[in-house]
């Protein structure tokens, strides 16, 4: 590894959630088996300090049914990091926020996934989740704590995202984040995709808008634009971030829970974990469908994670239905 140890670490505080969202990537069956070890957080404390890892992402599951997600937060901030934490808005309140303005938390994103409570609280799969979510956008706006919204985009929401814009902008917040849903997790057989003409749509509405607030994320459009689906970086000797499970699994990215290398930070020394990343390498094979493609040198046919998921020679998201390039 060209760095001696991660920049970023995504820790999952739990596994364990209290909203159903119907895209969950964490309500899959890859994911089921790793559940809440009590030792994480004693153990990467230790690991944060001493491989002085600057930049730690709390997420879940959903963080704040953790009750370590405060000590933890106090401990981060008093050893010098810059700590995030990825929440769906229902669980914060003016207590626990006001302990984590106290600790000089960084930024608290937020989901949201429709403009009204029909269509939020039936995506998120629990009624009653939107109306939270704005008691806790406005919680977060009264403590001046930087927050920002994540919006997963489907075909359910995309028609209604500029009615969720116009609830959004007037918030202090400094991220809106739509990002088109990824085949992963329950996407993968709830058919949530919207449409390209529909995310092509989206995409001329936001620049009309001129909100450099909003961050839009399509990996349809890109492919588009680009011609290939991804360039894979697993295994990458630059590789900067990591993801820690709830029972100590350390993966290079979400997807490639699907893989059965599984380090672990209860088997075995980090500094090891992160020098045997390399070996994630292997699955960086050019399928022979990829073969007459001329983008193969660029694209090393996309992503092996999602191949190996949809059990398809090539990334399903390549669509060129004929490799003749
Ligand atoms: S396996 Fe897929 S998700 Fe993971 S880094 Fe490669 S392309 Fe990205
Ligand atoms: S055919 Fe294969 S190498 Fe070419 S763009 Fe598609 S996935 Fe990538």
């Amino acid at each position: 590894m060209f760095f001696k140890s991660p920049l970023e670490l995504y820790i999952d505080i739990t596994a364990k959630c209290n909203l159903h969202c119907n895209f969950c990537m964490r309500e899959w069956e890859p994911y089921l088996k790793h559940k809440d070890n009590p030792m994480l957080i004693n153990s990467l404390k230790e690991i944060i300090v001493k491989y002085d890892i600057p930049n730690i992402i709390i997420t879940g599951g959903e963080p704040f049914l953790s009750w370590k997600l405060l000590p933890f937060v106090k401990f981060l901030k008093e050893n010098g990091k810059r700590v995030h934490i990825t929440t769906n808005g229902t669980l914060a309140n003016r207590n626990n926020l006001a302990q984590l303005k106290k600790y000089g938390i960084d930024l608290i994103q937020v989901s949201i996934h429709g403009y009204n409570g029909q269509l939020n609280d039936k995506i998120m799969g629990k009624t009653g989740s939107f109306r939270k979510i704005l008691n806790t956008l406005e919680l977060l706006q009264e403590f001046q704590i930087p927050f920002s919204t994540k919006t997963t985009i489907t075909k359910d929401n995309i028609k209604y995202f500029h009615k969720l814009y116009e609830l959004l902008k007037n918030y202090s917040l400094k991220q809106m984040i739509f990002t088109e849903v990824f085949y992963i997790g329950k996407a993968v057989y709830g058919n949530l995709k919207p449409t390209y003409n529909d995310l092509l749509e989206m995409k001329e509405k936001i620049d009309g808008l001129n909100d450099e607030r909003i961050n839009f994320q399509s990996e349809t459009l890109s492919f588009y634009e680009n011609h290939f689906p991804t360039k894979c970086t697993i295994g990458d000797e630059y590789t900067t971030s990591l993801e820690i499970l709830a029972d100590g699994t350390v993966l290079p990215c979400a997807y490639s829970v699907v893989f059965d290398e599984h380090l672990n930070i209860f088997d075995k020394n980090f500094r090891d974990i992160w020098g045997e990343l390399s070996i994630y390498k292997k699955y960086l094979t050019l399928p022979d469908d990829c073969r007459d493609c001329s983008l193969k040198e660029t694209c090393l046919g996309g992503c092996p994670a999602r191949r190996k998921v949809f059990g398809t020679k090539r990334d399903p998201m390549c669509l060129i239905k004929e490799v003749s390039r």
